[in-house]
């Protein structure tokens, strides 16, 4: 019935309006071949690392209903993912299988770890988008848009219209309580860092905020993992005091995010907000009090948060400084005096860093999930 032709074309729609290098057209081909898509739409966006297009899936029964996709296809160029080494060096889960000069192989690594890491995220209840399938550097996932397709503004374009000041400003406080709530979720029962979240990785949809973009997130044992969450916090303060929000100091919010004390379960999200609420209430509210929390932010924000061994002691590095004359700007020199925190041992009580280790695509076996 010309289906191969058929096919190719529809592969082929996906290529006109972004350039697909031979190996990723064939790789859309073979997802329609498996019917794991049916048709490539439009691109939702072209991005630096990765382009995001809208697919159609249909279901294989008589209804042939169509599902909505979004297939995210990482490029490959190796600039764009050289600075990218910093989120995987020294997470144990990567330690296997990374190979700086095998550009292909890092970039499947990417796609492998976002399906992984949303995989994650999405049983642990937080909305996100499911993994559906994983072919090298092509990841199809669920599509968060509406039932014609149109997919769901990010978070920064987000507008509440016909609605007055006050129930505005009700609005924005609410989505920063819920996203205080995945935040720690995502941290106490996921045991991940997104270290990319921003207005920009956050979509909108039916009243709730949907996490994505998390190929770069890290677990706790990452060595530099806390200084990500610090950034996390600092991007999602920012971004809700621009909604005229009255947050939580950075100090603060990090606190609630990493307390071992109380519910850390999205089941219990009720308890999780009620927390948020009594915290919200009882921040400083005089300017003086507010400054001298920004001020202590600014100190705690430089702080530097030594996690794991490995980030302390790193013997070639110190060696150079120490030549160099510059060994005074070691992190132990303060840990050596007492004044830091001292590191945790490495993290054992992780169950799952292990066995996740080396199964990463390194053949060509299709990863259907
Ligand atoms: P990057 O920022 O690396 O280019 P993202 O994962 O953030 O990649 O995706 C880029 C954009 O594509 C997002 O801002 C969002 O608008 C859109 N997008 C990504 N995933 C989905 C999805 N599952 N459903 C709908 N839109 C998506
Ligand atoms: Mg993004």
């Amino acid at each position: 019935t010309g289906g191969a032709a058929r096919d190719k074309d529809k592969a082929d729609r996906a290529t006109t309006e972004q350039v697909l290098d031979r190996r990723t057209q064939m790789i859309l081909l073979q997802l329609i071949n498996r019917n794991i898509i049916s048709e490539i739409h439009g691109v939702i966006s072209t991005g630096k690392e990765a382009n995001v297009y809208h697919a159609i899936s249909e279901t294989e029964d008589e209804q042939q209903t169509q599902i909505h996709r979004a297939v995210k296809v990482y490029k490959t160029s190796i600039l764009v993912f050289k600075d990218r080494a910093k989120y995987v060096e020294g997470e144990f889960r990567f330690r296997q299988g990374y190979n700086k000069s095998n550009n292909r192989a890092m970039v499947r690594l990417w796609a492998d770890k976002e399906r992984r890491n949303l995989a994650r995220i999405h049983d642990a209840g937080i909305p996100s988008p499911a993994p559906v399938a994983l072919r090298n550097h092509v990841l199809v996932m669920g599509f968060v848009g509406d039932r014609k397709g149109k997919a769901a503004p990010r978070l920064k374009d987000v507008r509440f219209e016909g609605l007055t000041n006050e129930e505005e400003d009700a609005k924005w406080k609410d989505l920063y309580v819920e996203m205080l709530i995945y935040m720690r979720v995502l941290y106490q029962t996921c045991r991940l860092i997104h270290a990319d979240l921003s207005e920009y990785n956050v979509l909108y949809h039916e009243g709730k905020q949907w996490i994505i973009d998390v190929s770069q997130a890290v677990e706790h044992d990452h060595p530099r993992s806390l200084e990500f969450l610090r950034m996390d916090i600092k991007n999602v303060s920012d971004f809700f005091q621009s909604r005229n929000v009255e947050t939580l100091s950075e100090r603060r919010a990090f606190a609630f995010v990493t307390s071992e004390e109380g519910a850390k379960d999205i089941k219990e999200q009720a308890q999780i907000e009620a927390n948020i609420r009594t915290l919200l209430e009882t921040a400083p509210r005089t300017e003086e009090e507010k400054q001298k929390e920004d001020e202590n932010d600014e100190v705690f924000r430089n702080q530097y948060i030594p996690q794991t061994l490995d980030q302390v002691y790193d013997i070639e590095r110190d060696a150079e400084l120490v030549n160099a004359g510059e060994g005074s700007s070691l992190p132990y020199q303060a840990l050596l005096a007492g004044k830091v925190v001292r590191p945790n041992e490495s993290d054992a009580s992780n169950p799952d860093a292990d066995s996740e280790a080396g199964d990463s695509d390194s053949s060509e076996v299709d990863q259907s999930i």
